[in-house]
């Protein structure tokens, strides 16, 4: 709830009551919710609160990268807490951009480490690796036979997905 505050805080809107009940309802479940199901919750608990308002908040909270956003193939979306999914950062291709997620614990410790020494507590961060993809160095290369990948670039983080498309 400190990092929706202090990112609705950076984007110049308050936490209102409504703002808060809608995050706290999602958090505390741990499910992945619709709107829909949101509105039921909320409802139960004698919160008054529209729909357009839960939906609002729930973009905000993907925004803030707090909530993920999933679909199902049921024709509305779910949505879920994403703080305990292990942080990401990305690499984006300058050439094609692709955007690929990574996950690399070392980046996270030397965060703590750096945090640490320059006596921060940390709220969140953004690590954006700009480059170029290997299919566009591929590209830019005439093609020979017997291409190596090398070990350490397959060692260098692990890859968990695209965004964007
Ligand atoms: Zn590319």
């Amino acid at each position: 709830m400190d990092l929706f505050r202090s990112y609705l805080h950076q984007q110049r809107l308050p936490l209102t009551r409504q703002r808060e009940v809608i995050a706290m309802a999602l958090f505390e479940s741990g499910e992945q919710l619709s709107v829909d199901d949101l509105a039921d919750l909320l409802r139960e608990r004698g919160e008054h609160v529209g729909k357009a308002t839960i939906y609002r908040t729930l973009s905000l909270l993907v925004q803030a990268e707090l909530a993920g956003e999933l679909n199902f193939g049921e024709g509305f979306k779910r949505y879920e807490l994403q703080a305990g999914e292990a942080r990401h950062d990305h690499l984006i291709c300058t050439s094609c951009g692709r955007v690929t997620r990574f996950v690399q614990p070392a980046v996270d410790e030397l965060q703590a480490q750096i945090a640490a020494e320059l006596g921060y507590t940390v709220q969140g961060r953004r690590l954006e690796i700009f480059g170029l993809c290997r299919e566009c160095q591929a590209a830019l290369r005439q093609p020979r036979s017997g291409g190596d990948a090398s070990a350490a670039e397959e060692a260098a983080g692990v890859e968990i997905g695209e965004e964007g498309g």
